[in-house]
């Protein structure tokens, strides 16, 4: 794998740094293989609990890696791009989400079909797909028109496409951007990742588990009511393990970041939207409203 890391450097390092380049055509596997290993590698840094609820990826996809370790090949019903990211110099980040493939009138599968990756290293924004149920596979196109890295029949030429930025960076992670060509398949994330399973009232507030699974976290119930009007609210919380970035959705909430204090704050306080404090029993509560 260590020459995997050798072409990723010699290849990526002047798009990191935001220096117009070119991956070759023979290339390409190599920085798609590397893009699904990293991506791999870092979930396995989330915790035991939170794989086995359903947050990181199946053992089995570890093992088909590590199958085709000598082969410098994505795995199968894989696809990856390429983009531009405009954000915080310096900023960095892997993020895996697991997938449904959604077919109109079926009901969502209870097992992610596949998953997204995303890996932002300074300047340089690679995406990638990969189907884990056969049969499943889509052939996909991103929104952003970011040229395809593999498969893919000729050298990328680099930038190209639309930057993506901060803002819509998350949505990006989440497979937002990914399209279906040809049926009427839609991914989306996951819901069990992405939504929680039970909530409870509790003195005028909502209780809901956090994503550790070990802590609550309360709302007020006003957002609720609101959310059933179709008004939709973005706010910050926390447990004794991560502070967590929030949206209200319909009839649930929506985790959408976690990690320290500052890094949820400057999120937050990007958003765009009118912000409204709202008081009840717990205190002062601030929240965004979501443009609609
Ligand atoms: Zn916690």
């Amino acid at each position: 794998m260590s020459n995997l890391e050798a072409v990723a450097q010699r290849v990526l390092t002047p798009l990191i740094l935001d220096e117009p380049g070119t991956i070759a055509l023979e290339d390409q596997a190599a920085i798609a293989t590397w893009v699904q290993k990293t991506a791999l590698t870092a979930m396995l840094l989330s915790s035991k609990e939170q794989r086995e609820n359903g947050y990181g990826l199946a053992p089995s996809e570890y093992r088909a890696l590590y199958e085709r370790r000598e082969l410098v090949q994505p795995l199968d019903f894989s696809q990856f791009w390429v983009g531009r990211f405009e954000g915080v110099k310096g900023f960095s980040a892997v993020r895996v989400t697991p997938l449904t493939v959604r077919i109109p009138d079926f009901p969502e599968p209870p097992l992610p079909q596949g998953y997204a990756m995303t890996i932002v290293l300074g300047a340089l924004l690679l995406h990638g797909v990969r189907f884990t149920t056969p049969g499943l596979q889509a052939d996909t196109t991103t929104e952003l028109g970011m040229p395809p890295l593999w498969p893919s029949e000729t050298s990328v030429m680099w930038p190209a496409g639309q930057t993506c930025t901060e803002k819509s960076l998350l949505a990006l992670a989440d497979g937002g951007t990914l399209r279906a060509t040809g049926g009427e398949v839609r991914l989306q994330p996951w819901s069990h990742a992405a939504h929680l399973p039970q909530s409870a009232f509790e003195n005028g507030a909502i209780k809901v588990p956090a994503l550790c699974r070990k802590h609550d976290i309360y709302y007020p119930a006003a957002l609720l009511q609101e959310a059933h009007q179709g008004r939709f609210y973005a706010f910050m919380t926390s447990c004794e393990c991560s502070a967590y970035l929030i949206h209200t959705d319909s009839d649930r909430i929506r985790f959408r970041a976690a990690g320290e204090p500052e890094g949820i704050a400057a999120m937050y306080a990007d958003m765009v939207g009118d912000e409204f404090l709202i008081e009840d029993q717990i205190g002062e509560f601030a929240c965004k409203r979501l443009p609609a």
